[in-house]
């Protein structure tokens, strides 16, 4: 059996067209124009990357992109005044600050100084929390990714088996909270978990996200199953080309899932689309605006 793969593309391309729509919507009805600032410290390449494809694309479904890039030496006083002048900005209706920021700054801090209205990542206590109980919340954005892809495969997960690969607050344990939402069954898998593979043997949905380049073998996945891999690992061959890998070794389990997604253009291009997502659920209710339909 080979698998269907999921293409991550092709559906975060039709979800920002929805987004875009919606954007226009909330122009024509109230007169705002959704907007996103992303506040990059340093000059770390990868970083400096994302920052400019969330622009990029934040422009593209019709939002305004405020890019805030400051110098590496940034004092967190700084840093938290700016995102304090971010949080009364009423033209900024979703605030990110990309991680990791430098190392004499706390993440932690930063977080909890976003107005948990505006955190479109989701970070938040005030926004984890919410998920956890189950109340109106800012979701992270790769864990809402990866149920919008799994329910390409099976539109309703009810009563599922997933097992998800990893605890992080950023994909693991979001990803897991979704999951109940969607009522599966779900195990939440880390690094001290005995016997991984029998585990995974026994999941309908396996979402990886252990950060382990290729740990999930295709033995371990059960027939049939849908497998998102979150893992996004560069590699370089014996002749010096790189090559994008998961935490899947997907041509091993590409021949016994039911659905999979690729990496390169599966989970990676949800993240940022869900972004915009988030940001325009975030202007919609900061407006007293129904949740938008995406
Ligand atoms: P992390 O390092 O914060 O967390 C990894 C988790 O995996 C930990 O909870 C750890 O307990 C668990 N783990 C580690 N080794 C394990 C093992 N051998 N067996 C079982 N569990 C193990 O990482 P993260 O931020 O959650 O990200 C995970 C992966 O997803 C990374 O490869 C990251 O690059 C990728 N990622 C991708 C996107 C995207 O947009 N596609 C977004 C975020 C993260």
């Amino acid at each position: 059996m080979t698998a269907q793969i999921i293409d991550g593309k092709e559906t975060a391309k039709a979800l920002r067209q929805s987004i875009a729509g919606e954007v226009a919507k909330i122009k024509e009805t109230v007169g705002v124009t959704p907007g996103l600032a992303v506040v990059l410290v340093g000059a770390d390449p990868a970083s400096e990357v994302y920052v400019k494809n969330k622009a990029k694309q934040t422009v593209e479904v019709g939002m305004t992109s405020f890019e805030h890039r400051l110098p590496e030496e940034t004092t967190e006083s700084d840093l938290l005044s700016l995102i304090d002048q971010l949080n009364n900005d009423t033209s900024v209706h979703g605030i990110l600050v990309q991680l990791p920021v430098p190392k004499h700054i706390d993440e932690r801090k930063v977080i909890s100084a976003i107005d948990p209205a505006k955190d479109v990542d989701g970070f938040h206590p005030i926004n984890a929390g919410r998920l956890a109980t189950g109340q109106k919340a800012l979701v992270p954005c790769t864990p809402v990714g990866c149920v919008i892809l799994a329910k390409q495969a099976q539109a309703d997960l009810t009563g599922l088996n997933a097992v998800v690969i990893g605890r992080s607050n950023i994909v693991g344990k979001p990803v897991a909270q979704l999951l109940l939402q969607e009522n599966c069954t779900v195990t939440i898998a880390h690094s001290r978990t005995q016997n991984l593979p029998e585990i995974v043997r026994q999941a309908d949905l396996v979402v990886a996200a252990a950060g382990q380049c290729e740990i999930v073998k295709g033995d371990w996945i059960k027939p049939g199953a849908i497998v998102i891999d979150v893992g996004i690992h560069r590699t370089v061959n014996d002749l010096g080309k790189t090559k994008l890998k998961g935490d899947v070794a997907f041509d091993e389990a590409v021949e016994t899932a039911g659905h999979i997604t690729p990496v390169p253009g599966g989970v990676g291009p949800m993240t940022i689309a869900c972004l915009l997502r988030n940001s325009v659920v975030a202007c919609a209710r900061l407006n007293g605006l129904p949740d938008p339909v995406l």
